[in-house]
Parts: C-alpha cells; sequence; structure tokens
C-alpha cells in the first residue's frame, strides 16, 4: 500500500472537524494496513497543523481557493492525487465532497464508495458501509479499481485526540482555471454550526402548530442542548422554520451524535436524512408514533409540557 490520502477541507483557512475526524480514522486503518496516512490541503491554511491530527505528509496547493470552483477544486486535487500516488482517497461527504469529489474520480477514472458511514481494514484492503433505502440496507463496499475513494458522513467517527508534532508540506502546483466565478458568498446568519455537520440537532414536526411556538420552544431547546434547529417538512412547508433547516429526503442528511425530535411522526422521508444518528429521542404524545421504531429514548408526552422542562434543566446543567 503506497498510502491514505485525506482531502482536508477548510473554511477561510480553518480546517473542519471533518479534516480531522477522517485524518483519525485514517490513521487507525494505515496501522491495520502497515501504510501512511497524507492529508491534501487546496488553499492557505496551515497545513503542517494536520500533524497534530496523525498526517505524516501535507501536499498543498497554494494560493487564493476562497471563490470556490467544483472543475478547479477537482484538478487541483488530481495534481495532488498524482504527486503522492495514493491507494485509498479518503473525503466528506460535504457539499464540497458531493460536487467536486465525483469529478476527481471521473478524471482518475476509479470507483467511489459515496456517503460511507463505517470503515475497516479487511484483507489489505478499505471496505466501507454506506446505508441504502434511506438506511433500510447496508451495503459494504470494496472498491476494485485504484486509488479507491471514499466519502464520508461527517461525525461518523470520533475525533482523533490531541496530539503534537507538524506534518512535512510538500508544494504542489494546479494550473487548473476556474470555469466559473463567484460573484457573492450570502453567509448563513445562524452562529451554530451547519446541520449537515452538527453533532447535536432538535428537530421540530407539523405539531408546534405555528411559528412563534416553534420558536419558543424548539429553538431555546436547541440552544440549551448546544444544538443546530432543524425540521421537517411539514414545518417547513407551514412556515415554521426555513427549508435550509428542514431534514430528510428533499432537505438534508445528518448524521449527529444527538437527534432530539419534537412531535415528528417518523415519516420515511424524513427517516431518510436522520436515521443515522447514534442516538435518536423522540418526544411524541402518539405511543403508535413510527419515530418510536427507531427511536434510542423514547418520550411519549405532549412536547408543550416535555420541552421546556427539558430546555430548564439544560440550561441550569
Ligand atoms: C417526495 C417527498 C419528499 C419528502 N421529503 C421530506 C423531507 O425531506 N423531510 C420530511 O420531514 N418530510 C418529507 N416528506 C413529508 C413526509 O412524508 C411527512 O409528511 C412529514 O415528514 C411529516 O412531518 P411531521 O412528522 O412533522 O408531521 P406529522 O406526520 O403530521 O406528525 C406530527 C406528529 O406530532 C405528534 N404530535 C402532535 N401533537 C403533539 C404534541 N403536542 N406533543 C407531542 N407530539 C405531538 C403526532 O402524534 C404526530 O406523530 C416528503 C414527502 C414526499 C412525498
Amino acid at each position: 500500500m503506497s498510502g491514505i490520502l485525506v482531502l482536508a477541507e477548510h473554511d477561510g483557512g480553518a480546517f473542519k472537524k471533518s479534516a480531522t475526524e477522517l485524518i483519525g480514522k485514517a490513521s487507525e486503518l494505515a496501522a491495520a494496513l502497515g501504510t501512511q496516512v497524507s492529508a491534501a490541503v487546496v488553499g492557505d491554511a496551515p497545513a503542517a497543523s494536520l500533524g497534530a491530527a496523525g498526517a505524516g505528509k501535507v501536499y498543498q496547493v497554494q494560493g487564493d481557493h476562497s471563490s470556490y470552483d467544483a472543475a478547479a477544486m477537482a484538478s487541483a486535487w488530481k495534481a495532488i492525487v498524482d504527486a503522492a500516488s495514493p491507494d485509498v482517497i479518503l473525503a466528506s461527504a460535504s457539499y464540497v465532497g458531493k460536487d467536486a469529489l465525483p469529478r476527481l474520480v471521473a478524471l482518475l477514472n476509479t470507483g467511489m464508495g459515496s456517503e460511507v458511514t463505517e470503515l475497516r481494514a479487511e484483507g489489505g484492503a478499505v471496505i466501507g458501509r454506506r446505508p441504502l433505502y434511506a438506511g433500510k440496507l447496508y451495503a459494504d463496499v470494496q472498491i476494485s479499481s485504484s486509488p479507491a475513494v471514499f466519502s464520508v458522513r461527517p461525525n461518523s467517527f470520533p475525533q482523533p485526540g490531541a496530539g503534537s508534532g507538524e506534518a512535512e508540506v510538500v508544494t504542489v502546483s494546479a494550473g487548473a482555471q476556474a470555469l466559473t466565478t463567484v460573484v457573492e458568498t450570502l453567509q448563513p446568519t445562524s452562529t451554530t454550526a451547519d446541520l449537515t455537520e452538527a453533532e447535536r440537532i432538535v428537530s421540530g414536526g407539523r405539531a408546534l402548530k405555528s411559528a412563534e411556538n416553534f420558536d419558543n420552544v424548539i429553538r431555546p431547546l436547541a440552544a440549551a442542548v448546544g444544538a443546530t434547529v432543524g425540521a421537517s417538512r411539514a414545518a417547513v412547508d407551514a412556515g415554521y422554520a426555513s427549508h435550509s433547516e428542514q431534514v430528510g429526503q428533499t432537505g438534508k442528511t445528518v448524521n449527529p451524535t444527538l437527534y432530539i425530535a419534537a412531535g415528528i411522526s417518523g415519516a420515511i422521508q424524513h427517516l431518510a436524512g436522520m436515521r443515522t444518528s447514534k442516538v435518536i429521542v423522540a418526544i411524541n404524545k402518539d405511543p403508535e408514533a413510527p419515530i418510536f421504531e427507531h427511536a434510542t429514548y423514547g418520550i411519549v408526552d405532549d412536547l408543550f409540557e416535555v420541552c421546556p422542562r427539558l430546555t430548564k434543566a439544560f440550561e441550569e446543567l
């Protein structure tokens, strides 16, 4: 094996949690396979610092890449892959991972397992487990071409322990021209983590009955738990929450450690977006609600009673 390469995403120079999470998992796989971990960084970011997460070497295409362009990103990654010759490539199933990674895979003429939630080393290869049919089935995927590429849902693995040491940085040049120009970037107003990367989510459904109730019951609970707010489509369609907060088949796919669903029935299209959450807490006054079949903990009660009490309890903590 010539190594595992992690495509490390950053936001204006700050590495995303998914970057260190993947380097941590890659280190575990590399130890089992007797190989090395390196990372790929496109743009200006403190590449050497990824040594603390476990990367021995970091390949960096320097320059201003703040104006994201999928073709230019894929081309920069391709230049790094040519320099690093990895056997396995891991990237986050983020927006960039969904947009630019398949282009890299096409440039490399190789195979890809997308949105995996587990990875293991077996028989000298890396195997990824991915949910299918809205999480009803799981498929174990081994890529028969090289390099084997996997995109991984954020929060699938723990963060590596805070290590020390700097990685060796290798500068790579990539000459691709951006095919698009970003005219304006609109920053979200929310200060909480993006839903797709959030470790904790509190979601509300149709049962909230009004935007005012949603704001008075769901948002304070989310704030008390340190969570990002999510919503069912019924709540979004009724105007209680914004579309950017919708979880599910036509909303966002999330993978938090904790998912609290309040007044959400658990329709298959909602489950499609949150079923892989590690701990699911359902609050619903109907004991027959389908969400309870998937919940780790269930509270059969009125959310207007339960949520304020939870909010108070978490605030006191
Ligand atoms: C093509 C397609 C795509 C879709 N995409 C999505 C998607 O991305 N995301 C999504 O969420 N849905 C999606 N849907 C819609 C989905 O089928 C459901 O209609 C929707 O998820 C229901 O939302 P809900 O659970 O909030 O509402 P409901 O199904 O109406 O459930 C409300 C629940 O609240 C409970 N309840 C009521 N009052 C209280 C109370 N006071 N306290 C506690 N519990 C209470 C009820 O018992 C009930 O279980 C999609 C549908 C289609 C056809």
